[in-house]
């Protein structure tokens, strides 16, 4: 198929907006009749700054309110037609975008508007163009794309096709089985847009919700499966009109846009079996099996302080790097990795964003595959140099310039630890039982959570659940968690569309987005407390409401609810299934870690979520700005 991305999609004027059209890697765009309009030049001057970004212009559009007017301005909307026909001619575009009539004035009747589309596609054919056309899921007449095909069947003109634009169809709900007996011929644009299930008004929810295709709701993959079966190979192009794009770096957007159709069409391939024009064969998504560890950049100061507080947690040091300053901590199978070097990327990441994560090492089965994936969906590769006898681990970009490193068993890559760590003994006098990485938390601004998801979904084999609303003393977030079928990798990222939120104050503190936690699993979460307690590790006090309600709510005995309330412990329950959770107090007013039990439970104790905000936003406030609070 043939790629393209709407001019409206992106913010920015016009040539901004080509530019990053371009760099992206798209080679054709729909002009939005707007973006021309807003345009301090001729429309030949447009067509000289879209050559000479290397793109050409698909389509002009919309051209609204057209079809089944009465008589007296039938004539009227022609000319119209032919004022846009010129301004086509000068924009070298021979397509015009006919979106189906929502005027009070029009009339309806198939005939009568098969008679308009015919009228209008001998115009087009007389200066050698073509016109396609749309039902608007809110047109009065024509709301279906059923309709539409019945009025362009009915046209019968070689000039008049039909455009078919996933956001009207599946918001609408429309049976998508009409579409496979559509001849691929006459469809001569598909529009591609997704969006969050909302209740509202379709035309509100498409002018300000619409989304990348794998980041909202809409069933857009068996949209998909319906065309691949018409063996439609023309041009699918992104319609998104979403507030937060048109406020956002049109560079990153247009990157989004394209990653999001190489991994719709990359989807299609995989679930037909058969190629699919228009993008490279690709390894499948990543399978991810766990986090093999967790990298922190710390400078040395700090390390002294964390290094206390991964003893408290019952971490031992297990290792020292051969040739850097980098430390390896263990504890079940969680490995923690301290970095302190003064040169190379960790080093850049700590004066950039302080005391951090810096790098995710992701277990998976071909860490070559996943980085062949990752660059052919446009991710940025990361490399740098290693020394002597070390190895290179794959890595990419990931969420505020972090990285994200591929760790596989079939390569020496599994054996990394023995290749590049000396072994080395101390830290914890004993461990207090956690097994495993249970989850890592993101924080983001809101605009960027979109992003994300569909980084992590496009690259790695895992699901998105739905967006929820947590609320922080600050203001509201929006947490979405994507993770693995069997658990093995589970992000969870949180937006903040307030600048009071504790998730706000993260990103102001480190300069960006990132981990702000990591919860760790253990199987036994009363015993692990009792040794953290041991260990003079404080946990962040819960308020003694919270157990007289959550006796109420869930009718817990007494006794389960005495020893919850004498740890601190947050709990939540779902049928059967339950969730223990503490957490520490937060480090240098960045992140902080949670330790949870999960009994069959699958959720994140989201209801516990603004228990948690509220109990650190008391404590920070105690401790003013900076807490540090676990340092012994
Ligand atoms: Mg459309
Ligand atoms: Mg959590």
């Amino acid at each position: 198929m043939k790629l393209a991305i709407a001019t409206v999609c992106l913010s920015g004027a016009l040539d901004e907006k080509l530019e990053a059209i371009a760099r992206a890697g798209f080679e054709r765009v729909e002009l939005f009749e707007n973006d021309l309009l807003s345009f301090n030049g001729s429309p030949a001057e447009v067509r000289r700054l879209i050559a000479d970004a290397g793109l050409s212009t698909i389509t002009f559009q919309p051209f609204r309110d057209f079809e089944g007017m009465p008589d007296a301005e039938r004539e009227r909307a022609l000319n119209r037609a032919e004022r846009k026909f010129d301004v086509m001619e000068a924009l070298d575009c021979d397509l015009l975008m006919v979106c189906s009539n929502v005027s009070p004035a029009s009339l309806g009747g198939m005939d009568r508007i098969a008679d308009d589309l015919r009228a209008l596609g001998e115009r087009a054919a007389r200066r050698g163009m073509q016109v396609g056309f749309e039902a608007l899921a809110w047109g009065r007449h024509i709301n279906d794309y059923r309709d539409a095909w019945e009025a362009v069947r009915r046209a019968d003109h070689p000039a008049v096709g039909l455009v078919l634009d996933s956001f009207h169809i599946l918001a609408r709900g429309t049976d998508l089985g009409a579409i496979r007996s559509i001849p691929r011929e006459r469809i001569f644009l598909v529009q591609m847009a997704d969006a969050p299930r909302l209740d509202m008004d379709y035309l509100s929810w498409s002018r300000h919700f619409r989304n990348f295709p794998g980041q909202g709701d809409l069933p857009v993959d068996a949209f998909m499966d319906a065309l691949a079966a018409t063996g439609f190979d023309g041009l699918l192009s992104l319609e998104i009109f979403n507030d937060q794009f048109r406020g956002g770096s049109a560079r990153q957007v247009a990157i989004d846009g394209h990653r999001s159709l190489i991994h719709l069409l990359d989807s299609l391939r995989k679930r037909s079996g058969k190629p699919v024009a228009g993008v490279p064969a690709m390894p499948p998504r990543v399978r991810c099996d766990g986090v093999e560890f967790i990298e922190f950049a710390l400078d040395d100061q700090a390390a002294i302080g964390f290094e206390k507080l991964l003893a408290g947690l019952g971490f031992q040091r297990r290792g020292q790097h051969v040739s850097k300053s980098v430390t390896r901590w263990c504890q079940g199978t969680i490995n923690v990795v301290i970095n302190t070097e003064k040169e190379g990327f960790a080093h850049s990441y700590n004066i950039t964003h302080g005391s951090a994560v810096c790098a995710i090492g992701l277990k998976v089965d071909d860490a070559t595959a996943a980085l062949d994936r990752a660059q052919q969906l446009l991710d940025t590769p990361f490399r740098q140099a290693v020394g002597p006898g070390e190895l290179e681990i794959p890595a990419v970009r990931g969420l505020g310039g972090s990285l994200i490193y591929f760790i596989d068993s079939r390569s020496d890559l599994g054996r990394v630890w023995d290749i590049e760590f000396r072994p080395t003994t101390g830290g914890a006098a004993s461990e207090v039982g956690l097994v495993r990485v249970d989850h890592i938390s993101q924080s983001m601004v809101y605009d960027e959570m979109l992003s994300w998801l569909l980084f992590y979904g496009s690259l790695l084999d895992v699901e998105k659940t739905v967006e929820q609303d947590v609320l922080d003393p600050g203001g509201l977030l929006k947490s979405q968690v994507v993770q693995s079928a069997d658990g093995g990798l589970r992000i969870v990222l949180n937006g903040s569309q307030s600048s009071r939120t504790q998730t706000s104050r993260f990103l102001s503190e480190a300069f960006g987005s990132g981990v702000q936690h990591i919860a760790l699993a253990t199987d036994d979460l009363i015993a692990t407390v009792q040794r953290l307690r041991a260990n003079g590790v404080p946990l962040l006090a819960v308020p003694e409401n919270y157990y007289d309600d959550l006796a109420a709510k869930l009718g817990l005995p007494d006794d389960l609810v005495a020893t919850l309330r004498a740890h601190d412990i947050l709990y939540d329950r779902e049928g059967d299934a339950e969730y223990l959770q503490v957490y520490t107090h937060t480090v240098d007013d960045r992140f902080f870690f949670e330790i949870v039990e999960r009994r069959n439970y699958r959720g994140y104790g989201a209801a516990n979520a603004p228990i948690r905000l509220a109990a650190q936003a008391r404590l920070a406030a105690q401790h003013g700005a900076s807490v540090g609070g676990l340092l012994p």
